[in-house]
C-alpha cells in the first residue's frame, strides 16, 4: 500500500461542490497542501436553485463569509423553511419549516404530546408551535436565536439565492486565499497501472496536470469516480415518483 504524503490536491470539476471543497480545503489545509481546480466553460455547470437549508450558515461561518457580504454576493433572500403548494391535492400546501417545534423534554419528544393531545380531540394546530411557521405566514424575520425570558427556541433560518453567484464568489475567494484555477476540459485520466489509482489528469490543449489526490466534482459526469474508478452507482429511482426538474424563473411572489 502506498504512503506517499498528500501534498497536491487536483479537484475536477468548478460548479458549486467544485469551489466549496476548494474553499474549505483551502481554509483547513492551505498553509500544508497546494490546491488546483480545473473547470471547463465549454462544459459549464449546472447552475440553478439554490434553496439551501441551515446549514450553510456554518459553511458560511467556516470559510468567514459574513451574512451581509453573502446576501450582496448571491442576491440572497432569508428562507423559514419550504412550502409545498398543491402537495396532497389541489390546493393543499405542506411547509417543511425549519427549526424546532414545541419544547422537547427529556426523552421525550414534543411531538408525543401532541399526538397524545390530538387522540383526544384537544389538541391546537400542530404548527401553533413552530416559531417558523408563524413568522414565514407573517411574513416576519429577525435574528433570534432565542426568544427572550423563555427557554424556547428562536428562528433557524437558511437562504435562497442565485447558486451561479455563489460559484463564482466562492471562486474569487479561493483564489484570493491561494487555490490555483486551470480552464480546460479533461479528456483522459491516467491511471498508476498497478495501483489503479489516479496519477494525473489529461486536457484537451495537451496539459497534464499531476497530483497525489484527485476529488472528483464534475457533477452528474462522475468523470473519476465513475466513468473512470467504476466505483458503482447505486440506483434509487425505483423510490422516486418524480424523475425529472424543470427550472424556469418566475416573477416575485411578493411586491419589492
Ligand atoms: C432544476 C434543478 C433544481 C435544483 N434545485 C436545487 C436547490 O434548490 N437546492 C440545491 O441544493 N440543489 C438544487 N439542485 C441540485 C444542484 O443544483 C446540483 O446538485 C449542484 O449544482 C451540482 O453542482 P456540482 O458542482 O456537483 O456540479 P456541476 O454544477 O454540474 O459542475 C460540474 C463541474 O465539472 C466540470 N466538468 C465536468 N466535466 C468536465 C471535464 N471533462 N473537464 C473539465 N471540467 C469538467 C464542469 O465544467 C463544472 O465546472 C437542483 C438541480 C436542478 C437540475
Amino acid at each position: 500500500m502506498e504512503t506517499k504524503k498528500i501534498t497536491k490536491v487536483v479537484i475536477a470539476g468548478g460548479g458549486t461542490a467544485g469551489w466549496i471543497t476548494a474553499a474549505l480545503l483551502n481554509k483547513v489545509l492551505g498553509k500544508v497542501i497546494d490546491i488546483t481546480l480545473v473547470e471547463s466553460a465549454e462544459i459549464g455547470t449546472v447552475g440553478v436553485g439554490e434553496a439551501s437549508i441551515p446549514p450553510i450558515l456554518h459553511l458560511n461561518g467556516a470559510l468567514g463569509i459574513s451574512e451581509k457580504e453573502f446576501i450582496k454576493a448571491t442576491g440572497a433572500t432569508i428562507k423559514l423553511g419550504i412550502e409545498f403548494e398543491n402537495w396532497r391535492s389541489q390546493g393543499h400546501s405542506y411547509m417543511h419549516a425549519f427549526g424546532e417545534i414545541g419544547k422537547d423534554f427529556p426523552f421525550c419528544e414534543f411531538y408525543h404530546f401532541w399526538l397524545k393531545a390530538n387522540q383526544a380531540n384537544n389538541a391546537p394546530d400542530f404548527w401553533d408551535f413552530s416559531l417558523n411557521y408563524q413568522a414565514a405566514k407573517a411574513h416576519k424575520f429577525a435574528h433570534l436565536k432565542h426568544i427572550p425570558n423563555t427557554q424556547l427556541a428562536g428562528l433557524h433560518y437558511a437562504y435562497h439565492f442565485d447558486a451561479t453567484r455563489y460559484g463564482e464568489f466562492l471562486k474569487e475567494l479561493a483564489q484570493s486565499r491561494g487555490v490555483k484555477r486551470i480552464e480546460g476540459k479533461i479528456e483522459s485520466v491516467n491511471q498508476c497501472h498497478e495501483s489503479g489509482y489516479i496519477r494525473s489528469l489529461l486536457l484537451k490543449n495537451g496539459e497534464q496536470i499531476d497530483g497525489d489526490l484527485f476529488i472528483d466534482c464534475t457533477g452528474l459526469r462522475a468523470l473519476l469516480i465513475e466513468q473512470t474508478l467504476n466505483t458503482g452507482f447505486e440506483d434509487w429511482s425505483h423510490w422516486l415518483p418524480c424523475d425529472s426538474a424543470i427550472a424556469v424563473q418566475s416573477e416575485s411572489a411578493f411586491d419589492a
